[in-house]
């Protein structure tokens, strides 16, 4: 399995496709998800070339999972939430349907549960959520 240069998340890497973005730092770059199964779900994604974990190095998977971390936090201020999920798929029978590692941070609440996959965001809410996970950044 070779990396395609053309998915979405590339695209949107080199600034082709729009996406509203949360934090980036020299490794890692973050984005709310189009279709939120939860209000401030997000993709931690390094910003180099990999599938997924399979062809990750440990440099890229240690970069990601430290975003992960801070990106679980801010979600969690930032929705008052309690608890947060991560999820993460690798190749079309583990459920990935892009094909550059990511990991969803999600963040959840008591009793909960998953919007169903598949149902696009309004912009101006997405928007609105990023702001406020880019405040609850700053504090963190
Ligand atoms: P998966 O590969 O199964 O982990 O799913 C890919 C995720 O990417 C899904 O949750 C989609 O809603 C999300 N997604 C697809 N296209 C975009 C996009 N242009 N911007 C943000 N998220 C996207």
């Amino acid at each position: 399995m070779t990396y395609d240069p053309d998915n979405i998340f590339a695209k949107i890497l080199r600034g082709e496709l729009p996406c509203a973005k949360l934090y980036e730092d020299a490794e890692t770059f973050v984005f709310l998800d189009i279709m939120p199964r939860a209000d401030g779900h997000c993709l931690v994604i390094p910003k180099t070339p990999c599938r997924n974990i399979l062809d990750a190095s440990p440099a890229q998977m240690a970069a990601v999972m430290a975003t992960t971390q801070k990106m679980a936090r801010a979600v969690m201020a930032a929705f008052d939430a309690p608890g947060v999920t991560l999820q993460q798929f690798n190749e079309a029978a583990g459920g990935q349907e892009v094909f550059h590692l990511h990991v969803h941070v999600l963040p959840r609440h008591d009793g909960d549960r998953l919007r169903p996959p598949g149902q696009m965001a309004d912009p101006e809410v997405l928007a609105g959520h990023a702001e406020k996970i880019r405040a609850a950044l700053a504090q963190i």
